[in-house]
């Protein structure tokens, strides 16, 4: 199974709409998906249509009380598409976990012991605390979405610097599979000049595809679905698919196989 967190620090860039429609985009391509949502807030769990009254086992207890993800995931309405949803204990986690020795390993320790699922997508909370860094630690590589705004760069560096520790001392092959553009709006010559930026500074570390600024890709969360399902046309979810295309080729050849 390859592990792909979804991280960055600042809330509102992108993540959780990612982490849904990439992951749908997967499960659409004929792999076995697996969904983590690791964000208190439970926006993803939400998005593929698992309502809060829904989510009994969850995200909490393979952090907390080591059960095993394979009790802890359902099946989503979205075919080849199975979540572990987040319940709100999760935010005690982080407090939790503090007192526990193994506090960074406890999900790729589970994860390592799982079996059934292709591939895994770690949707992270908006910060860097002991949440995100499970995912850090348990990810063979990090997918960071990044919104087009002025100080996106700045927020990128903090992550990079969070990512270089991790490599040091805990995860030496964490990889970065690359940076997604989101939010993109043409028509804002503000965003125009941060995508050249980043593209410059980033290089070839960022996705071609640029998912744009599109309502319907915010639509789609209210009706528990993706956008790619709620509407596969519109401009959002045919950015993604091609995002998905593009993360699929820079996959390990070695590990896609397996
Ligand atoms: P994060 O998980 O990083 O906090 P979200 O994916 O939840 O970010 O996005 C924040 C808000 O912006 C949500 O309301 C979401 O529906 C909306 N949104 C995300 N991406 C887009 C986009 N490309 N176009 C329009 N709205 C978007
Ligand atoms: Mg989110």
């Amino acid at each position: 199974m390859i592990v792909i967190a979804i991280a960055n620090q600042k809330g509102g860039v992108g993540k959780t709409t990612s982490a849904i429609n990439i992951a749908t985009a997967m499960a659409a391509s004929g792999w076995r998906t697996l969904l983590i949502d690791l964000d208190p807030q439970g926006n993803a769990s939400t998005g593929v249509g698992l309502g809060a009254a829904q989510r009994e086992l969850s995200s909490y207890d393979v952090l907390i009380d080591e059960l095993p993800v394979s009790e802890c995931y359902v099946a989503s309405t979205i075919p080849g598409l199975d979540l572990v949803p987040a319940t709100v204990d999760l935010s005690g986690a982080e407090v939790e976990l503090v007192g526990v020795e193994d506090r960074t390993q406890r999900l790729k320790r589970a994860l390592d012991a799982h079996k059934g699922h292709d591939i895994a997508f770690i949707d992270c909370p908006p910060s860097l605390g002991l949440l995100t860094l499970n995912a850090l630690c348990a990810a063979d590589t990090l997918l960071v979405p990044l919104q087009c705004e002025f100080f996106a760069l700045e927020g990128l560096s903090q992550l990079l610097q969070t990512v270089e520790q991790v490599q040091q001392r805990f995860n030496a092959d964490l990889g970065i599979v690359g940076i997604a553009l989101t939010m993109f709006d043409r028509r804002n010559r503000l965003t125009d000049q941060v995508a050249d930026d980043v593209r410059e500074c980033l290089g070839d570390l960022v996705f071609e595809a640029v998912i744009p600024r599109n309502v319907r890709l915010s639509e789609a969360p209210s009706h528990g679905l993706p956008a790619l399902i709620y509407d596969h046309s519109c401009p959002g979810s045919r950015a993604y698919m091609a995002l998905a295309r593009e993360l699929i080729g820079r996959l390990p050849a070695e590990r896609v196989a397996a």
